[in-house]
């Protein structure tokens, strides 16, 4: 896959850029391994200062950025900014919380003899990896560096291909905020270069945010290594509505949940699963809000949905609903791609589906929603969880016996009661299943990349 940008607005390609050679890979590796040895001795005080700063470009910069986000894939400008600003706070979170996070934890006393003290620490690993999607260009990557970085580790990024130039981006911001050079920094290299940078002895773990192939492949090269790997792969989240719940307010919500992003979201509510007393009303309502949502030019303020990242995620969204179509499913909206140039597909609402249908075991990656009937609250945990994914669930009850019950019984990561799945620098979030291990965020996405050191004194 060319390293370019091709706006997929349009279709046209606005840059290519050349990979970086193995040279170039080795000196940047060599880089991130020197700059590892500086920032582990550093305080959290001067990591916290510089990481601050790094949020201050950030904030300064958001009107650049976010148009260069929404050139590069496709999202709506104000999600653009909204997403440089949610990655500043981020590391303004981790700049005041991680010292609290990674101190220092007195154990009981282990000895019933002599009387002896223990206590854990948590060390930084050193160089890691991050191969990353291009679906929140920037946001998926500084989730992961923010805490990173601040833990003392540093960071290669393998951005996506089709992003280039929010990698760039990237690859000076901390420089450029007072970091050591080095200590975060982009490979622009294809994926098939991710294995020989992996096994790399510097390199001590890897994180990656993408497809279940991706994960796989990638999670067996550090299996093979033995190193650390957190996985951040695909969901298709179900969204439940369970009689008691305030029907109109739960469509609302459920079409922001489907369509942020333009629907590229592993979070998304992708299957709406709803109890047959309010199944009616729900569809109704929630098919009509999906067909009156602006879509166009994502630059455009007033659009809510521009188009699919690339030309084969337009294809491979297609090809699921046509599928779904030709075997019997209904459209309550919807169903295609409109005419014209760039990647767009037409919100849509399907209904009707059965098993044999691709849809219903697999990720829809853009504005396509699947509607399930249940007949009551088992049935809907049922579809709910009869998925390989578990990345997060959403559930609208005011039952409060019957929100504790899918608390419980809910196959994921995290489940939002009345609400959408939004990912928050305080809760951590990640998946099970085939979504995915390890967690990223709040303290528990701090501690993935350190070693829980255990220090016993007699
Ligand atoms: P990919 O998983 O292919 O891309 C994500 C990242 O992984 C990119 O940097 C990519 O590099 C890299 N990558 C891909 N294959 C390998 C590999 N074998 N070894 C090492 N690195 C690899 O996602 P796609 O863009 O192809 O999207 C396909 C589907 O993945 C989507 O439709 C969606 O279902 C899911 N997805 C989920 C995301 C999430 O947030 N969890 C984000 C993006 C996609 P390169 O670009 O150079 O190929």
């Amino acid at each position: 896959m060319a390293i370019a940008t091709i706006n997929p607005a349009t279709g046209v390609i606005e840059n290519t850029f050349e990979p970086h050679n193995s040279d170039e890979v080795e000196r940047r590796i060599t880089a991130a391994q020197s700059a590892f040895l500086e920032l582990k001795s550093t305080s959290y005080a001067q990591r916290g200062q510089w990481m601050q700063a790094a949020a201050d470009l950030l904030e300064a910069e958001v009107d650049a950025t976010a148009r260069m986000l929404t050139i590069e894939m496709g999202k709506p400008i104000a999600q653009s900014k909204a997403e440089v600003l949610k990655c500043a706070k981020n590391m303004r979170f981790y700049a005041d919380e991680s010292e609290g996070f990674l101190a220092e934890e007195k154990l009981a006393d282990p000895s019933s003899v002599n009387a002896s003290s223990a206590w854990t620490r948590y060390d930084p690993l050193g160089v890691v990896l991050a191969v990353m999607p291009w679906n929140y260009p920037l946001w998926q990557v500084i989730r992961f560096a923010a805490p990173a970085l601040m833990a003392g580790n540093t960071g290669l990024l393998k951005h996506a291909s089709n992003v280039p130039q929010s990698a760039l981006y990237l690859d000076t911001l901390f420089e450029r905020a007072g970091f050591p050079a080095g200590a975060f920094t982009t490979l622009l290299i294809g994926s098939a270069e991710v294995k020989a940078v992996l096994e790399d002895r510097r390199v001590k773990a890897v994180t990656l945010t993408g497809s279940e192939p991706a994960g796989r492949s990638v999670a067996s090269i550090a299996g093979e290594q033995i190193k650390k790997a957190v996985l951040e792969l695909g969901g298709s989240d179900p969204f439940l509505v369970m009689p008691s719940a305030d029907v109109d307010a739960a469509a609302t919500m459920a079409v922001k949940a489907r369509i942020s992003n333009n629907g590229q979201s592993c979070i998304a509510g992708k299957r709406f699963i709803v109890h047959t007393d309010v199944y009616d009303e729900f569809a109704r309502v929630f098919s009509a809000k999906m067909a009156a949502l602006v879509v166009g030019d994502p630059l455009d303020p007033a659009t809510e949905i521009g188009p699919i990242a690339t030309e084969s995620g337009l294809n491979d969204l297609a090809e699921l609903v046509d599928d779904a179509v030709a075997q019997g499913a209904e459209v309550l909206t919807g169903g295609s791609a409109p005419d014209g140039p760039g990647f767009y597909y037409s919100p849509t609402v399907l209904a009707g589906l059965t098993d044999d249908m691709r849809i219903v075991m697999e990720e829809t990656f853009g504005p396509v929603a699947s509607l399930y009937r249940a007949a009551d609250r088992a049935d809907a945990l049922a579809i709910a969880n009869q998925t390989t994914f578990g990345l997060s669930s959403a559930v609208w009850t005011q039952d409060s016996e019957e929100e504790e019950w899918f608390t419980r019984n809910l196959d994921a990561g995290a489940v939002f009661i009345n609400g959408m799945t939004i990912s928050y620098p305080e809760l951590p979030f990640g998946g099970i299943k085939d979504s995915g291990y390890g967690r990223e965020l709040a303290a528990a996405g701090i501690r993935e990349f350190c070693n829980l050191k255990t220090v016993w004194k007699a």
